[in-house]
């Protein structure tokens, strides 16, 4: 390695932070900025205001397994702490800071300035100051912890929903699945839309202020990561409740329309991943939030049905 472990460190992973510049002291608790102490030390500290609590989660992107080696290195790091960050948008919590463990298997200045660009970007879009993390080498792999606040009186969780409530999706699906399928070349579509379904993919926008709107008034919520019927499941599963989906309600992009085959692009927005919009319970008193659909509803029972609105009168199909 020509740049030793600490010039490095300095040099690519120091002041990613959101916009926001480090505190000397650390009694004196803002929300715009809760790090005390940053990279350069054994930990990081982070302040929480009094009466907060934290939300962590961590996610591994693991080269070949989850992201093909052509990655463009900023699509990589947006990709990496998009995707983490999707998790702190389904608890509704404040972003916070963020950590990322980096093992790479040789050390390329080029490859590590445009990771630092995609790791800039992604820091003040997702408001994640990049507060420590480890570097070692072997296969390209990246795993981004992320951390966020949360009230200490309220939550925003899988189980919650509630008989009656409406099933709510934060935006267009699908877009993972047909972006994916794009780029191994099994479709084609106009240059707009490839450049559209591309953006979705590798710049995936974490919801995280709308979270933060629905921890006040949704009854549980997850982030779309494996499908809207496998992750609806997963609500209807923690809530002790059933779900019916309508179909012919999700809302799909003009580029994903562009596939000449209807049933698979439904199929992609009902079962594809990598999506990273919400779905969430909201009683039928509350406003539906701007930008938002509803895509079924939640009845006594259990397990997920989903009309796909080709045969009504066969009835459901089940999943
Ligand atoms: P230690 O041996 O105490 O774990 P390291 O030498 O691994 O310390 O790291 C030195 C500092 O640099 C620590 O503050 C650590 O959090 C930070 N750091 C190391 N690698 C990364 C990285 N990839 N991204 C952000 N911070 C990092
Ligand atoms: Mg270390």
């Amino acid at each position: 390695m020509a740049l030793s472990e600490f010039e490095l460190i300095d040099r690519f992973f120091t002041r990613i932070d959101a916009g926001v510049v480090e505190r000397s002291e650390p009694d004196a608790v803002s929300t715009a900025n809760s790090v005390a102490v940053g990279i350069g030390d054994d930990c990081a500290v982070l302040s929480l205001a009094s009466g907060e609590r934290m939300a962590v989660s961590v996610d591994t992107l693991v080269e070949g397994v989850h992201f093909l080696p052509a990655i463009h290195p900023a699509d990589l790091a947006w990709r990496a702490v998009a995707v983490a960050a999707s998790d702190l948008a389904a608890m509704g919590a404040r972003p916070v800071a963020m950590t990322l463990a980096l093992t790479l298997p040789q050390v390329d200045a080029g490859w590590l300035a445009d990771f630092r660009s995609g790791l800039v970007d992604v820091s003040r879009f997702c408001a994640l100051p990049l507060v420590g993390g480890d570097t070692t080498r072997g296969p390209l792999t990246l795993s981004v912890q992320v951390m966020g606040a949360l009230p200490q009186d309220k939550s925003l969780l899988r189980r919650g929903a509630k008989v009656g409530d409406r099933v709510v999706v934060s935006g267009c699906l699908g877009d993972g699945g047909a972006a994916l399928a794009l780029l191994k070349g099994q479709w084609q579509t106009t240059p707009e839309h490839q450049q559209y379904l591309r953006q979705r993919f590798f710049r995936p926008h974490p919801q995280l202020v709308l979270g933060q709107q629905l921890l006040h008034c949704a009854h549980s919520a997850i982030d779309i990561s494996d499908g809207l019927l496998a992750d609806v499941g997963h609500i209807a599963r923690a809530s002790g409740v059933g779900i019916e989906l309508e179909a012919t309600s999700v809302p799909l992009s003009d580029a994903l329309l562009s596939h000449p085959d209807r049933q698979q692009a439904l199929a992609w927005a009902l079962r594809g991943g990598d999506d990273y919009q919400l779905c969430y319970t909201l009683a039928e008193s509350v406003k539906l939030p701007q930008g938002s659909y509803i895509v079924g509803r939640v009845v006594a029972g259990s397990g997920v049905r989903c009309d796909d609105g080709s045969d009504r009168a066969a009835g459901y199909r089940h999943f």
